[in-house]
């Protein structure tokens, strides 16, 4: 799912390369293989590269292949978003943020003067090798789709966006749904947020566009966390809340990542997501409340099956995300969703869950709510209010000890958001 996005992307680039007798060529193998690759037919070359923050596997193959490259000065690489490399300030981060956003976009680049074919797997070549069985109701890849879905979001449907984003009916188009093109660079957040600045002025829309601007900083303020400490990846913001879930029910979360808790909101919420490869925020940290608060279960098991679910997937910000929503951060106030309450504000009537799993059509939208269908519904894994009850006395009594306390204050300082300075 998320290949196929990054293929359509790769495909539109290539497209518009051509336009300036250029194009994308595809280099199959692993950074020490294509170290090896560029010294023997390229060794004068210089290297440009997008930094991007992501998991160990990633990074710890680029940094060789960066050093290498480093000792001669031939790598130039420019910083994607606003995360900051190096020593970060986290007391003067958002005015460094403001600051990048407000920089010059980079011209399109100019014709080549000779061909520059170099042999290489061609991007049709390379998409031919795979079978594509992508679903319609993906999302599709490709930068002529992201600014078609910024200038409708600027000019239309960001009306009433604030109000709408919790609900995933209406949040399906009221949202931009720009994150999977931010995902896969085929729209930059700085051009997002300089096309948001010149557009601000003429909007009738302007709270719920202040609320979408928020969000762009948001989204590198969370990729900064995993920048900064990659080891994130495996362990809790907060280290005493390694401890804490230590066992695992592998029946209990595959019932919960296919959909069959037994609660229909939940089921249909994830039932979506499998169908859409996108969920809104709101239902997005309801699920892994669920997983980490009422299943108790591990969020280095849960976060992965997710993640494979989004086609938007950024592990910057799904992985502090999942942490917050599991109450192991530390700095952020435990908050444990109720799926009955979230089920009754989100779709009182139980339209959306019985379009989503028609089984369940005819019967009453409270019993759907509580979940109490005696027969008519798969059971429920788990009860609700027992378990939430179970896991608000483990988490507060964790929280209590000084130790705690003087733990998070660290990870405040290394990770905590300041108050916003403009450039
Ligand atoms: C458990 C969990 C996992 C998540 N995993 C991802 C992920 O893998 N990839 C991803 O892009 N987002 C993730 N999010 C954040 C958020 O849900 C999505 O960014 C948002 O739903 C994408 O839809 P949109 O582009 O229409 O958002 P809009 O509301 O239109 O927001 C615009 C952009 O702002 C950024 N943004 C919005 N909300 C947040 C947020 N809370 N934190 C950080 N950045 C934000 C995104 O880049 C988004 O595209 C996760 C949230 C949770 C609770």
């Amino acid at each position: 799912m998320q290949f196929g996005f990054f293929l359509e992307s790769l495909e539109e680039l290539d497209m518009s390369l051509k336009k300036l007798n250029s194009s994308v060529e595809v280099f199959e193998g692993n950074f020490s293989e294509l170290r090896k690759y560029i010294d023997e037919n390229y060794p004068q070359s210089k290297i440009h590269v997008n930094h991007t923050t992501d998991t160990s596997y990633f990074r710890n193959n680029f940094s060789d292949f960066k050093k290498h490259f480093d000792l001669n000065e031939r790598i130039l690489i420019y910083s994607d978003f606003g995360v900051q490399t190096g020593d970060v300030n986290r007391d003067k981060w958002a005015f460094e943020w403001n600051k990048l956003m407000k920089k010059n976009l980079l011209d399109i680049p100019k014709p080549n003067i000779k061909s520059s074919h170099i042999g290489l797997t061609t991007v049709l070549e390379f998409k031919n090798k795979f079978k594509s069985d992508k679903k319609t109701t993906f999302q599709s890849g490709g930068s002529s789709k992201a600014y078609e879905l910024l200038n409708s979001f600027l000019m239309d449907r960001s009306h009433g966006y604030s109000r709408n984003m919790s609900s995933p009916i209406e949040a399906e188009t009221s949202c931009s749904r720009l994150s999977p093109h931010i995902s896969f660079g085929t729209i930059s957040i700085r051009e997002i947020y300089q096309k948001l600045e010149a557009f601000y002025p003429f909007s009738n829309n302007k709270s719920d566009l202040n609320s979408f601007r928020k969000r762009l900083y948001w989204h590198c303020h969370f990729i900064q966390k995993l920048e900064t400490e990659p080891e994130l990846e495996y362990c809790s913001m907060h280290r005493m809340c390694d401890n804490l879930r230590e066992k695992e029910n592998k029946e209990l979360i595959e019932k919960w990542i296919t959909g069959q808790t037994g609660y229909p909101f939940m089921d249909a919420c994830i039932k979506y997501l499998r169908e859409n490869g996108w969920i809104n925020f709101r239902m997005r940290a309801m699920i892994m409340s669920f997983a980490s608060y009422n299943l108790w279960q591990p969020w280095q098991l849960t976060s992965p099956l997710l993640a494979e679910l989004f086609v938007d997937y950024e592990p910057g910000i799904h992985i502090p995300q999942v942490q917050m929503q599991s109450g192991v951060t530390g700095i952020n106030l435990p908050r444990i969703y109720s799926v009955t309450k979230q089920s009754r504000d989100q779709d009182a009537d139980g339209i959306w869950i019985k379009k989503i799993i028609p089984s369940l059509e005819g019967l009453d939208p409270d019993e759907i709510h509580d979940a109490n269908l005696n027969g008519s519904y798969i059971p429920k894994i788990v009860d609700h209010k027992e378990s939430s009850k179970f896991a608000r006395d483990k988490i507060w009594a964790a929280r209590k000890g000084q130790e705690f306390k003087t733990i998070a204050r660290s990870v405040y300082l290394k990770h905590g958001s300041r108050k916003r300075r403009s450039a």
